[in-house]
C-alpha cells in the first residue's frame, strides 16, 4: 500500500509542473530515466493520436511556421491549446529548407530565427529548435545558440563550436551527458526508420530505465500507411500506454525537451573512482576488465561537476570516445587508442602517465610531484625552496616563502624559523619547532602547530583556510580569521596586551584562549570555550609599589611612596582615571621594556 501512495504523490507532483512550461524545472532526483516524446511538423493526425493517448502526460511538437493551418498540419488554436495542457511547442523552422554551408545568411535567418518570432506572434512559446532534416551548419548554430535555449544534434560533438562554451546550451550539453544522450538519444519511430516496432522502442526505454537516462522518441505521421517515418496508430498507441505503465510504477519521468534540458542541471554529480575490477565494470564506466589491472572502456561521459579517479597501478584504456566536462584525475594511466574531448580538465598526477592520442581540446595537465620540505638544519635553511639565513645555531630567517598547494614545509623540533617578510601557504605548513613571526603569514591551506611547538605572533596572521592549534600561539598582534575559514584550537592561544584576534569565520575553542589587557576580540565568538581574561587590576603596595606584572588601574589612586615599572611590564590607566604621586619627594620609574599607558581621559597628577 505504501508503494501506491508514494506513486501517486510522484505523478501529482508532476502534473502540476507540466502546465507551468517555462517555469523552473521538475527537480530530477537521479533515481529515474525520463522520456521526452517528440512529434515532428505538427500533423493533424498527430493531434487525432494525442488526444486519444495523452491526455494525462505532455510532449514536445517541433512546428514548421509556415505550414500552421494547412491541409494536414494543425491549426494555430489545436497548438495554443495544447500549449495550455503542458505541451512545449519548439520551431522546426520556416518552410522545413534544407540548409547548407552554402545557404545565404538571410535565409538561414529566416529558417532558423523567423520561425521563433512567427511562431510567438501566433501566441506559442518557443524554446527550442529542432533542425530540419538534421542539417545543422556553423552559421545556424550561431543563430540558435542567440536564440534558443536548446537544439538537437545528431552528431553533437564532432561539432566543434557545441561545447560547455555556451551557457544556455552547455545546459542542453550537460543533460544530453549526463543522461548519455550523446550515445543514440533520439531516435526516431517510423516503419523504415531507426525504430520500427514497439518491441524496439520498450527495450530503448527499458534500457534508459535501467541507466537512468534521458532519451527522446521522435514521431513523425501516425497513419496506417507504411511510409519510412510513419507509426502505425496501434504502436504509437502502445508505446505511450508503456511509457504510462513505467511512469506510474514510477521507474521514469514524461517530460517535455525543455524540461530535459532542466532535469540535467539539476541532476546530482558524480565522484568516481576506478580502482578494481567491479568499479571498471559497474556504471558509470561500465568498462571490461582484463583480469589484471585495466580496465577498457567504449565511452565515457563526463558533466561539469563530475570527477574521475584512476587510482596509482590502474590503467584506463580508451578505444572508443571519452566526451569529459568534468575533471579527470590521473593518478595511474591513460592509454587512449580513439578519441578524447576533453572540455574539462585531465589532471595528470605525480607519477602518472597518459600515453597514446592527446585530447582535443584542454590539453592535459601535469600536475607536479608535492614538494615536501623540512625544515631540520643549515643545509635545509638555506636550500631552495626555504633559501633562508641560518644564525649559526638553530634558527633559519626567510623573507618570502611560498608554499604552493600539495606542497608542505615542516620546521623541525628545536628549530626556530623567522619570518621577516611573507609566508605564505597554499599547502600545509607544519611547525613542530618554533615560528617567530616579524612579518606577515597568509595561510590559505593547512597551517598546523603541534603540541609543544610554539608560535611568537608580532606582526600579522591572515588566515584563508585552516589553521590547527595543538600548541602554544603567543599572539602580540593581530590574528584576522577571514570569512568560511576555520580555526581549531586545542593548544593555548595568548593574547598578550593590546593584541587582536578579528573572527569572520569560525573559531572551534576545545584549548584555552587567554586574553591580556587590552586585547581586542571582534567578530563572531569562538565556539566551545569561553576566552579568560587574564588581565588584573593594579593594586598598590603600601611602601613603595613596585609593578612586575602588566595591570589596569580603574580606581584614583593616591600614592605616598615611589611607583617602580619593572619586569616588562605596562601600567594602564584608564579613562576617568588618576594615579596622584607625590612628586615633590617621590618618583615615577619605569625601567627598560616597561611602559606606562594612559589611555585617553587618564591621568597622572
Ligand atoms: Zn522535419
Amino acid at each position: 500500500m505504501k508503494i501506491f501512495v508514494y506513486v501517486s504523490i510522484l505523478v501529482l507532483i508532476f502534473t502540476l509542473s507540466v502546465f507551468s512550461q517555462y517555469a523552473s524545472a521538475t527537480l530530477y532526483d537521479g533515481t529515474k530515466a525520463a522520456v521526452s516524446v517528440t512529434f515532428e511538423h505538427a500533423f493533424s493526425n498527430q493531434l487525432t493520436a494525442i488526444n486519444s493517448n495523452m491526455s494525462d502526460m505532455n510532449a514536445t511538437v517541433a512546428v514548421i511556421a509556415q505550414r500552421v493551418g494547412n491541409n494536414g498540419y494543425m491549426t494555430q488554436q489545436q497548438l495554443l491549446d495544447l500549449q495550455s495542457k503542458g505541451f512545449e511547442i519548439a520551431s522546426h523552422s520556416e518552410t522545413h529548407y534544407k540548409i547548407s554551408s552554402s545557404t545565404p545568411s538571410d535565409q538561414l535567418y529566416y529558417e532558423t530565427v523567423q520561425s521563433k518570432f512567427d511562431l510567438e506572434q501566433m501566441g506559442l512559446k518557443v524554446n527550442g529548435f529542432i533542425p530540419p532534416l538534421n542539417k545543422v551548419t556553423t552559421a545556424s548554430f550561431v543563430l540558435i545558440q542567440q536564440y534558443y535555449g536548446w537544439t538537437e544534434f545528431f552528431s553533437p560533438i564532432t561539432n566543434s563550436t557545441y561545447h560547455p562554451e555556451y551557457i544556455s546550451l552547455q545546459e542542453l550539453d550537460y543533460s544530453k551527458q549526463h543522461f548519455g544522450i550523446y550515445n543514440e538519444p533520439i531516435w526516431g519511430v517510423g516503419h523504415g526508420d531507426t525504430l520500427r516496432t514497439f518491441n524496439d522502442v520498450k527495450d530503448k526505454i527499458d534500457y534508459a530505465i535501467a541507466n537512468k537516462l534521458w532519451i527522446a522518441i521522435k514521431f513523425h505521421g501516425i497513419v496506417t500507411t507504411t511510409g519510412t517515418y510513419d507509426t502505425s496508430p496501434t504502436i504509437f498507441n502502445n508505446i505511450i500506454q508503456y511509457i504510462r505503465e513505467q511512469r506510474d510504477a514510477g521507474n521514469l519521468l514524461v517530460v517535455t525537451r525543455s524540461e530535459g534540458v532542466g532535469l540535467g542541471v539539476n541532476a546530482p554529480t558524480i565522484s568516481y573512482t576506478l580502482s578494481d575490477q567491479t568499479s571498471c565494470e559497474s556504471a558509470p564506466i561500465s568498462g571490461t576488465w582484463d583480469g589484471v589491472n585495466s580496465c577498457t572502456v567504449l565511452s565515457l561521459a563526463t558533466n561539469s561537476g563530475d570527477s574521475v579517479t584512476i587510482n596509482s597501478g590502474i590503467v584506463l584504456i580508451n578505444s572508443g570516445t571519452i566526451n569529459n566536462s568534468g575533471t579527470i584525475h590521473n593518478f595511474g594511466t591513460i592509454n587512449n587508442l580513439y578519441t578524447i574531448h576533453n572540455f574539462g580538465t585531465i589532471n595528470n598526477h605525480c607519477g602518472s602517465v597518459y600515453s597514446g592520442t592527446a585530447p582535443t581540446g584542454n590539453p592535459v595537465l601535469s600536475i607536479p610531484c608535492p614538494v615536501n620540505t623540512v625544515i631540520s638544519d643549515q643545509t635545509s635553511c638555506e636550500s631552495a625552496p626555504i633559501s633562508g639565513t641560518w644564525d649559526g645555531v638553530n634558527s633559519c630567517t626567510v623573507l618570502s616563502l611560498a608554499t604552493n598547494s600539495g606542497d608542505s614545509v615542516t620546521i623541525n623540533s628545536g628549530i626556530v624559523l623567522i619570518n621577516s617578510g611573507l609566508l605564505d601557504n597554499s599547502g600545509h605548513l607544519n611547525n613542530t619547532g618554533t615560528i617567530n613571526n616579524i612579518g606577515s603569514i597568509d595561510n590559505g591551506g593547512v597551517f598546523s602547530n603541534s603540541v609543544n611547538s610554539t608560535i611568537n605572533n608580532s606582526d600579522a596572521i591572515n588566515n584563508y583556510d585552516t589553521i590547527i592549534n595543538n600548541g602554544t600561539i603567543n599572539n602580540s598582534d593581530t590574528i584576522h580569521n577571514y570569512e568560511f575559514n576555520i580555526i581549531e584550537n586545542s593548544g593555548t592561544i595568548n593574547n598578550n596586551l593590546s593584541s587582536t584576534i578579528h573572527n569572520d569565520g569560525t573559531i572551534n575553542n576545545s584549548g584555552t584562549i587567554h586574553s591580556q589587557c587590552e586585547f581586542t576580540y571582534s567578530g563572531t565568538l569562538p565556539n566551545g570555550n569561553l576566552i579568560i581574561d587574564g588581565c588584573v587590576q593594579c593594586i598598590p603596595d603600601s611602601g613603595d609599589w613596585v609593578i612586575n606584572s602588566s595591570c589596569q588601574l580603574s580606581t584614583n589612586e593616591t600614592i605616598s611612596e615611589n611607583v617602580i615599572i619593572q619586569n616588562s611590564s605596562t601600567l594602564i590607566i584608564l579613562n576617568g582615571t588618576t594615579l596622584d604621586i607625590d612628586f615633590t619627594t617621590k618618583h615615577l620609574l619605569i625601567k627598560s621594556g616597561s611602559k606606562v599607558l594612559i589611555k585617553s581621559g587618564g591621568k597622572i597628577n
